[in-house]
């Protein structure tokens, strides 16, 4: 791969809310080689003059299920080449949103990155963290109360695996460590969606998730929890679960905690608006809609508690099955609480830290891959310019690979 500079750049500094003006940015073998005016290149160099458009690092989603293709989540009956053919799908579609990297929250696993990796698949890089451990008749069991058998075939299409006191979690965690695990996700409480639990129930006894911590703090992992209430993700936190997704249901008890173990919250707020409109539809069950709209409510207030408590946030969505298309709607309905600077820091550099690449994504610096977008319009006084990628969007760099140019 050769040289390409990116001349008369924007350039869109996350931390410091700032637009360097006049940038070149110059790209050797995926990464950023270096950022500085008047920077040229050798005489092969590929140079694209970006001059009037903002130059960004590539979005990251911390929650995506790319992998899940149905609504219906107790039938595991899909055949792994359909699957994968709609995660192909759904992976373009996230990468066209300008989405560069994604964590996968449950279901997805190492096949899938290493499709994407190699070339296969044409879509973000992909952390994954395998199946979503789940106690018994928690929320990843689907099961139906009259069925007795769970699908324990990794490869079929559950996004959990059901696991049950501290031996049968310890290997759990290393079965997902064995297979590449960026991160390992546990259910801390009840979800919507499956069919027994509750969502104001907590899951695993303190015991197994201390014995789930301390498994995948061994590979040098971290431990993403699935919590509603407080009293789910406190739990969590005093454990040593670094990042806590959803969370509409929590109150001010859990602020300390957040502050004093360094955790991350994840929202995803446009799936349950997304899911919203499927019941007005007609299309969920009722019990599932009556579970929806206990957490619906929360959730603003969720987000503008710890925006105001400074804890890192990060950008997540929870689309599945056909509603990907939602997912740059998340900025819209978060810039409700929070400014442009915090929503795209919690799209870049926020969620690199969560990631543990502090430095190597979310930001346009040396030494950082070469992941790129450049904007018509400037997100830091208007975050609309980024949902709008058809029509904003004009170049898209993965790792120094140009995906989109129509400059
Ligand atoms: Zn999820």
């Amino acid at each position: 791969m050769g040289v390409t500079v990116l001349r008369n750049a924007s350039v869109l500094d996350p931390d410091r809310a700032e637009l360097a003006e006049g940038q070149s940015v110059v790209v050797e073998d995926g990464r950023i080689a270096d950022v500085g005016p008047g920077l040229s290149g050798p005489d092969d160099a590929v140079v694209i003059d970006i001059a009037g458009k903002t130059l960004m690092p590539g979005l990251i989603d911390a929650h995506t299920h790319p992998m899940s293709v149905s609504m219906d989540f107790a039938s595991s009956e899909w055949s792994p080449t359909y699957v994968a053919a709609r995660a192909a799908r759904a992976l373009e579609g996230m990468l066209a949103r300008g989405f560069t990297t994604i964590r996968d929250a449950g279901g997805g696993e190492h096949g899938l990155a290493q499709a994407v990796e190699e070339g296969y698949f044409t879509g973000p890089r992909i952390f994954y963290g395998g199946k979503q451990l789940s106690q018994t008749g928690g929320a990843g069991d689907y099961r139906a109360p009259s069925r007795r058998v769970y699908e324990d075939n990794y490869y079929a299409n559950t996004i959990g695996v059901i696991c049950d006191g501290v031996p049968e979690v310890r290997r759990a965690v290393r079965e997902e460590v064995r297979r590449g695990a960026h991160h390992i996700k546990v259910y801390l409480s009840g979800a919507v969606d499956a069919p027994s639990d509750r969502v104001d129930s907590t899951q695993f006894s303190l015991e197994e998730l201390n014995a789930i911590v301390e498994e995948a703090t061994a590979a040098n992992i971290y431990v993403a929890g699935h919590a509603y209430t407080s009293r789910a993700i406190n739990r969590g936190l005093q454990c040593g679960v670094r990042s806590i997704e959803h969370g509409n249901l929590m109150d001010e008890s859990s602020i300390p905690l957040f502050l004093q173990y360094g955790a991350f919250y994840v929202p995803t707020i446009v799936t349950y608006h997304t899911l919203a409109q499927k019941s007005r539809d007609g299309l969920l069950d009722s019990d599932i809609d009556d579970k929806l709209h206990t957490v619906i409510g929360g959730a603003i207030g969720a987000l503008e508690m710890a925006h105001k408590a400074g804890i890192p946030i990060v950008y997540g969505t929870d689309l599945f099955a056909d509603m990907h298309g939602q997912q740059l709607q998340e900025f819209i309905i978060r810039s409700e609480v929070q400014p442009p600077a915090d929503l795209i820091r919690s799209a870049t550099s926020t969620a690199a830290r969560l990631l543990c690449r502090e430095g190597e994504l979310g930001v346009v610096a040396p030494g950082a891959l070469a992941d790129l977008l450049a904007i018509d319009g400037n997100p830091l006084d208007d975050i609309r310019v980024l949902t709008t990628p058809e029509r904003t969007l004009k170049l898209i760099m993965k790792q120094g690979l140009i995906c989109k140019n129509e400059l």
